[in-house]
């Protein structure tokens, strides 16, 4: 287990958003149940319901965490609720008045993307001054930079990902259902130190060609190209790890060509990651790779996602996105090469930002497995 996060912890990440915030040009942020409130207090309620839960971060002054007056223990039991002030709200009451004298009537604030449509409106309705902006698109690095206690969770999360990449090399996949494989890699997740498992793609000869394919009935055969794209929460923090295998030795050419160019990609788009460099360069470098091999075309998706508390978040490796690499920025480099009706290829490991170039948090063998 990982030293947890002590209070001062969720302090310091309160000031760090509150500035980020002001820098912004924003009067505070208010923060719904998800993973920003994980994040910045440690508390994520049982459930989620219509009962407003939320947290008014202003830029000057003291936090208030307003919770239903039921959940008000729990809330107490936060890790960062000492650094906050908690005020709570009765079912007779209406929990935008709650809320209000927290805000500035003329304010603008940044609301968690996944706030209820019904919460904000209540928002508007009773601050009708005021105005709301989403936390992606004010505020879209506010988890992007990781601690050092973080980015040990997100290496031990990879080193268990990667333990479960090596398992399911020795099961046999030819005469299995891609759904029996990903039975298969949720185990070994779990098995692994993963408390959830998000998602488990195996992509088997043409549905290898659809980036998302899920897992479903289709029976593995020899000569098949398997996508194995898997991922979950440990300790709090994700992986996401994708490896291209082969059933059988008898590898078609055109499968070994496509294999090693994705590869190249995977490569010199690692080697391009440094301090300073725009997350869009490391599309580029990736798809340049891919392109001048003549499979541009085939390249469908963006190279990378951000990783930390969820599984996709920003900073995003693609073509427009001009935010420039910092050290311990975490994030995927997954080129691939979708052939449709005939088979995918993807290579994916998270990186991190060094000091002076990229950590990979994934360091399985990338070549041509061959499974059996
Ligand atoms: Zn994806
Ligand atoms: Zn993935
Ligand atoms: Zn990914």
């Amino acid at each position: 287990m990982p030293t947890p996060f002590t209070t001062q912890d969720f302090a310091d990440r309160m000031t760090r958003a509150a500035q980020a915030a002001a820098g912004a040009g924003l009067a505070g942020l208010v923060i719904t149940p998800g993973p920003d409130l994980v994040h910045l207090t440690g508390y994520q309620p049982t459930a989620v319901t219509e009962r407003l839960t939320a947290l008014v971060l202003p830029t000057d002054g003291v936090a208030t965490l307003v919770v239903p007056k039921l959940e008000r223990p729990d809330a107490e039991h936060a890790t960062g609720a000492p650094a906050l002030q908690l005020a709570d709200w009765t079912d007779d009451m209406d929990p935008y008045q709650v809320l209000r004298p927290l805000l500035d009537p003329a304010g603008r604030y940044g609301i968690s993307d996944s706030a209820w449509a019904m919460h904000l409106l209540g928002l508007q309705a009773a601050l009708p001054g005021s105005s709301f902006t989403s936390l992606t698109s004010s505020l879209p690095m506010l988890r992007a930079v990781k601690g050092d206690d973080e980015l040990e969770r997100l290496a031990a999360a990879g080193a268990a990902a990667d333990a479960t990449y090596q398992a399911i090399l020795t099961v046999p996949f030819a005469g299995r259902r891609e759904c029996d494989i990903a039975a298969d890699l949720a185990a070994r997740l779990l098995e692994s130190g993963h408390s959830q498992v998000d998602f488990t793609v195996v992509g088997s000869g043409p549905n290898g060609a659809n980036p998302h394919h899920e897992a479903g009935d289709r029976v593995i055969r020899p000569g098949d190209t398997v996508v194995l794209d898997f991922g979950g929460l440990k300790d709090g923090y994700g992986s996401d790890t994708t490896r291209t295998v082969h059933v059988g030795a008898d590898v078609a050419e055109q499968v070994r060509e496509v294999h090693e160019v994705v590869l190249r990609a995977q490569q010199a788009a690692f080697e391009a990651v440094r301090p300073g460099v725009a997350c869009q360069e490391i599309d580029r470098v990736a798809r340049a790779v891919i392109t001048e091999a003549g499979y541009g075309e085939y390249f469908i998706h963006r190279t990378g996602h951000g990783i930390g508390i969820t599984t996709h978040e920003p900073p995003y490796m693609v073509e427009g996105e001009e935010q420039p690499l910092v050290p311990g920025m975490c994030f995927s480099i997954e080129p691939g090469i979708y052939l449709p009706g005939r088979f995918g290829v993807r290579i994916e490991d998270i990186v991190t930002v060094t000091g002076s170039g990229g950590r990979r948090l994934n360091n399985t063998p990338r070549e041509l497995a061959i499974v059996q």
